[in-house]
């Protein structure tokens, strides 16, 4: 039985939200409105899975700055929230207590020719990340620490190209588009209440597909390599600084690990 939900959201594939300047940076001029938009489709995410019988909802605050406007939260859900994030194995234990997990206001991976708001981590810095020989992003990124821990991702939302990128990676997992990417900056939203409706039906769903065909959690294979390949020198520079970080090239580092957690955040 699905009891007990954690959400991971974002900020970047919310409908209505389309620009990084704008509305996503901590200093954008829409910045708060941009958070009221995430809540309230979060929210109906929430009413979507109580009203398919789960009780228990954690909403995970992973947008860079935070992107959950607290006031407007769900009475229902808890939020874990506040910068630095706890480090990863403190999180791994709250993560590890749920039945499944969720992730809303998803974008797709750096360098997708129509994602809206695409990249991988850091807009500004990442050109890709790529596990084991395959392109990955945030959403592979959370899937399979999930999947580690024993968690299925099994429900998603965002623009049409996060939507691909997790039926791809996801078989039978639930997605729901709130808008169409046209470019990394121009995307076609539904409108917001159309968007609320449609993720309401579709947490729900997703709920009830689970219980009939439960979804795996998400595994590939060890061991790990973590391919990273940055737009500039002198970030490639700077992540070498790190211990057990390998240079491949001027603008490509490598992590290695037995497991997920020692290489995917970090
Ligand atoms: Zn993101």
């Amino acid at each position: 039985m699905v009891k007990r939900v954690a959400i991971l959201t974002d900020l970047e594939g919310v409908a209505g939200v389309v620009s990084f300047l704008d509305q996503t940076f901590p200093d954008a001029r829409y910045f708060d409105d941009a958070k009221r938009l995430l809540t309230k489709e979060v929210n109906a995410v929430v009413d979507g899975l109580l009203s398919a019988g789960v009780s228990d909802v954690l909403v995970m605050d992973f947008h860079g700055p935070g992107g959950i406007w607290f006031e407007d939260l769900h009475p229902r859900a808890r939020l874990l929230h506040g910068r630095p994030l706890a480090p990863w194995p403190r999180l791994a234990s709250v993560i590890a207590e749920y039945d499944a997990a969720a992730i809303v206001g998803q974008h797709a991976m750096a360098g997708v020719l129509t994602g809206n708001l695409s990249h991988t981590q850091s807009s500004r810095t990442i050109d890709s990340y790529v596990l084991n020989g395959r392109p990955i992003g945030e959403t592979a990124q959370f899937a399979l620490y999930c999947g580690e821990l024993g968690v299925p991702v099994i429900f998603l939302s965002g623009d049409t190209d996060a939507c691909h990128e997790a039926d791809e990676l996801i078989p039978g997992i639930t997605t729901v588009a709130v808008k169409q990417g046209l470019g990394r900056g121009c995307a076609i939203s539904l409108s917001a209440e159309s968007a609320r409706s449609a993720l309401r039906e579709g947490s729900a769903a997703a709920v009830e597909r689970h219980r009939i065909r439960p979804i795996d959690p998400l595994r590939w294979d060890g061991p790990y390599v973590l391919e990273k390949r940055f737009y500039f020198v002198e970030d490639a520079d700077n992540a070498t600084r790190a211990a057990g970080v390998e240079r491949v090239d001027a603008r490509t580092v490598l992590l290695r690990g037995e497991s997920i957690q020692d290489v995917i955040y970090r």
